[in-house]
């Protein structure tokens, strides 16, 4: 037993997940901190599918009927449950998504924040009240509940994904299904644990309002597929968006497509340097370059060039790389083999389309020989090639350069994704054009501030081969919910609209 593995025991005792849940299943489950076998977990197969489904709905028909601010009393002790396991959970993240610890915490946090916003929410489930063209007549707006939510989240944020859709849905008066990453199964046993601990204080919820799925694609496409799921709302890879949308459009229903992004920082004569290297630094090689929101493109004004690239590579040289679970390390391990190679694949690439490569080389194999651990690479390219328009989720950051203003924002548009972007300038006019209708065209767009660790208040989420979906704070509850206009007559005349007549 690795010393790694030796921590998961009593981890997963804490947070309420029994042995039996995580050893006599057939799902190999590896910690990329060492390679280390941590569990093997029972999956489902996709017959299991249609019958977790019908339950699910059968719990919606009845909570859609509960209070929306009684909905919310259940999301807040979900809340109270998630504070009282933040270590514990924080913790179990790092060990099977190899996060640093704080990295971790932080997405533990997410959870928790999420939840309060989610109870605030449940009572301001608002709908609108709309002047009606007949005398006598109101309209109105009504929001109601939508049905099953599907959710299938990604390796990287293997809890927080999960919690945005669900503390949403459930004040929503929604019943959710969640098929998290193969790759990350435990975190979501534990969450599963946590939520039962919330629902037993609550009292009378439905035993079936999350259910979890275990297992690869295959499960995730049968519930796409199923006919009772409303909403699916999907984060992962562009390719797997491409493969779940028409699925879903088919039946007309709703998907929510959380995908890959291509992130770019501008970087102008007036920025202050200091804070964006430090800026740069976090967002490029936080998570080992494994956030959708990670920066992967520079693009630099051509006369601070060379001063900006100085002081990064100088950092780069210095970077804590390791251990996730040891203080002091900033960059921990790429989930595995495949995205190490893939990465290795893009920086050859790169070469062969004359870019000069520093870094991204694999450090610690004496260590861990079976985990994955390379230094950040930057990359100086001559253009914005084949190679730097994709995503490879690595610790790659790509150097462009810039003369004219619009060609910085052009460049940054010039992407299939359009998830997150960031402007460092003093220039009041470049920071307002660069947020303006001709400037990014992202979902996100920030100034002075980099792009990637958004905070849960405000609509997450991107344009293009991002998916265009929306979730977390802002009204992406609306997603979660089916709107229904009302018209009510109080007068004794039947006026017909656009004063049609239809005299019997
Ligand atoms: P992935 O696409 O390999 O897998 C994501 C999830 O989709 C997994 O649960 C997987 O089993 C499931 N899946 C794959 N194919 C499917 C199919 N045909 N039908 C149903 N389910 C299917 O992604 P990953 O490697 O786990 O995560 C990395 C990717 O996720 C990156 O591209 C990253 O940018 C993206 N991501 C996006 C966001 C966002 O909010 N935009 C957030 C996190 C990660």
């Amino acid at each position: 037993m690795s010393s790694v593995n030796a921590l998961l025991p009593s981890l997963m005792q804490r947070l309420g997940v029994t042995g039996s849940a995580y050893s006599t299943g057939t799902l190999p489950v590896h910690s990329p901190i060492d390679g280390c076998e941590l569990g093997r977990v029972p999956t489902h197969h996709p017959h299991d599918v249609a019958q977790i489904v019908d339950a699910a709905h059968q719990s919606f028909l009845n909570w859609r009927n509960t209070p929306a601010p009684r909905r919310g009393e259940l999301i807040r002790l979900l809340g109270e449950e998630l504070r009282a396991s933040k270590n514990d959970m924080g913790q179990l993240v790092a060990l099977e998504a190899g996060k640093i610890l704080s990295e971790g915490l932080g997405e533990v946090q997410e959870m928790i924040d999420v939840c309060d916003f989610a109870v605030g929410l449940s009572r301001q489930l608002y709908g609108l009240t709309i002047a009606s063209e007949r005398p006598g007549h109101r309209m109105m707006e009504t929001w109601h509940p939508l049905g099953v939510v599907g959710v299938i989240s990604a390796f990287n944020f293997p809890v927080a994904v999960w919690s945005w859709n669900f503390a949403l849905a459930i004040v929503c008066g929604d019943a959710v299904v969640w098929k998290p990453s193969d790759k990350t199964p435990l975190t979501a046993l534990a969450c599963r644990a946590i939520f039962e601990r919330a629902a037993k204080r609550f009292g009378d919820a439905p035993t079936t309002l999350l259910q979890v799925l275990i297992g690869a694609a295959d499960v995730g496409e049968a519930l796409v597929r199923h006919p009772k799921v409303a909403l699916v709302s999907a984060t992962g890879s562009t390719r797997m968006g491409r493969e779940v949308a028409p699925i879903v459009a088919r039946r007309f229903a709703r998907s929510l497509l959380e995908l890959g992004g291509n992130n770019a920082v501008i970087i102008t004569p007036s920025a202050d340097l200091d804070l964006a290297v430090r800026a740069i630094l976090f967002a490029a090689v936080g998570t080992a370059g494994q956030r959708c929101t990670t920066t992967r493109r520079l693009i630099v004004h051509r006369s601070i060039r060379e001063t900006l690239l100085e002081r990064l590579k100088k950092s780069y040289q210095a970077l804590p790389i390791g251990n996730p679970l040891t203080a002091g390390t900033l960059v921990g391990p790429l989930i595995g083999k495949a995205s190490f190679d893939a990465m290795q694949r893009a920086l050859d690439q790169a070469r062969a389309e004359g870019g000069a490569v520093f870094g991204g080389e694999r450090v610690l194999q004496d260590q861990f020989p079976d985990a994955y651990y390379v230094r950040p690479a930057i990359v100086t390219m001559p253009a914005q090639t084949d190679t730097v328009r994709e995503e490879t989720f690595a610790p790659i950051l790509y150097v462009l350069g810039y003369d004219a203003f619009e060609e910085a924002v052009a460049m940054q548009n010039d992407v299939p994704q359009g998830l997150s972007s960031a402007i460092f300038s003093n220039d009041l006019r470049e920071a307002e054009i660069f947020l303006s209708a001709c400037g990014s065209d992202c979902g996100i767009a920030n100034v002075n501030i980099g792009t990637s660790g958004a905070e849960i208040g405000g609509a997450f989420g991107g344009e293009k081969e991002t998916g265009g979906g929306r979730e977390s704070g802002s009204d992406a509850w609306r997603a979660y919910m089916r709107r229904a206009t009302n018209t009510v007559n109080y007068s004794r005349e039947l006026p017909l609209a656009q004063g049609v007549r239809f005299d019997v």
